[in-house]
């Protein structure tokens, strides 16, 4: 069997906390599963700058290329003009990993806004606003660019008509094309396009101010939502704290060839070093993990642990917990070792 190389990136603030539970919860999964890993940490993040000067040292770009797939820990990013590009962003652009794909689901136990919320957001990467391409005009003006391309708007459609298909089969294009009527045209004409190919997914859109509204009214009606870089990033926040906030919500980066897999949240410097931050994002972002890698069982045990201990009460603060952030961590891996096959 082969030896799946992980690279591991803690990160910065509460980063090394919750990576930290989450590896607890990989090796009980291995071990349960029989699953030959091997996990290889590396730096990067703002702690880096000062010693590398950059926020991704070259032997840390080393050690992705030589594995299959990174698990990433939040990093803090500097917001003054010229300061490094955030380094998931580096990331995301050089093994392309044009998909950002974030569940938001209700955890037992866990308040939430509705019941039977099962949503997906799958946002576009590579392009939009996020990207970052930005530049000065002058001490009074500046510009940002948001590029969308056909191409970049077919693989992103592709990629969301082919997992709702696979899902409740309810595909919704979020835009903004009434203003935007060139660039969000273009890409919501484009995946409409491909609604032939997928006759049953039931397509329909929304403008993304309408969506910021029906996400908190009737998020339960939605399936998978598929959208633009900025846009995705906004609502995803939003859907998290829809099902028990932002330290709950995982994702997963995907490429053709590489993946990525961290949580919705930051780094959260507030909390560092407390072991109070909730690690179940990060938990639940290793469960997609091994679902990428074609570990279906392996990943639904993750998942059945992570309600288990949320059911028995092992949560954190945030949850309305008593539990430390490696507490959590132990308990979930706990529940894997001890659980029927
Ligand atoms: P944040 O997600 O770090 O924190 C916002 C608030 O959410 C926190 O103050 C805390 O109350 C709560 N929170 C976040 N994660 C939590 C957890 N695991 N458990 C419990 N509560 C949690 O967002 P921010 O304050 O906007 O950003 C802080 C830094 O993180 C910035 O430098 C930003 O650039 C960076 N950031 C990094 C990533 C990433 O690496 N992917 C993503 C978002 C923000």
């Amino acid at each position: 069997m082969d030896t799946w190389k992980v690279a591991v990136l803690p990160g910065d603030g509460i980063g090394p906390e919750v990576v930290d539970a989450a590896i607890k919860v990989i090796e009980s999964t291995n071990r349960r599963f029989k699953i030959a890993m091997v996990l290889q940490s590396g730096e990067a993040g703002l702690h880096c700058i000062e010693r590398y000067g950059t926020n991704l040292p070259e032997d840390t770009v080393k050690l992705l290329r030589n594995s299959s797939c990174v698990i990433k820990g939040p990093m803090t990013t500097p917001e003054e003009p010229g300061s490094e590009t955030s380094a998931a962003v580096k990331i995301r652009k050089m093994f392309r990993l044009y998909a950002d794909v974030r569940p938001a689901k209700n955890l037992p136990g866990v308040p939430s806004i509705k019941k039977g919320i099962d949503l997906v957001i799958v946002r576009e990467n590579t392009e939009g606003m996020y990207s970052g391409a930005e530049f000065a005009v002058s001490d009074q003006a500046a510009i940002g660019l948001r590029v969308i391309t056909k191409e970049g708007s077919r693989r992103i459609g592709k990629f969301a008509f082919e997992m709702a298909s696979k899902r409740k089969r309810h595909l919704t294009i979020v835009h903004k094309a009434n203003i935007l009527k060139i660039s969000d045209g273009l890409m919501k004409n484009t995946i409409l396009g491909l609604g032939a190919n997928y006759r049953n997914v039931r397509v329909d859109d929304a403008h993304v101010d309408a969506m910021a509204q029906w996400l908190i009214k009737q998020p339960e009606l939605y399936d998978v939502i598929v959208t633009e870089n900025l846009f995705g990033d906004i609502l995803s926040d939003e859907a998290s704290m829809l099902v028990g906030g932002i330290g709950v919500g995982p994702s997963a980066n995907i490429g053709e060839n590489y993946a990525m897999f961290e949580p919705v949240h930051g780094s959260a410097p507030k909390y560092a070093g407390k072991d109070r931050a909730n690690p179940v994002g990060t938990i639940l972002s290793v469960k997609m993990m091994y679902e990428w890698m074609g570990y279906k069982k392996a990943a639904g045990a993750i998942e059945n642990a992570v309600e288990t201990a949320i059911k028995k009460g092992v949560k954190t603060q945030d949850l309305g917990g008593k539990y430390k952030c490696s507490e959590v961590g132990e308990g979930i891996a706990g529940i894997i070792s001890r659980a029927r096959v």
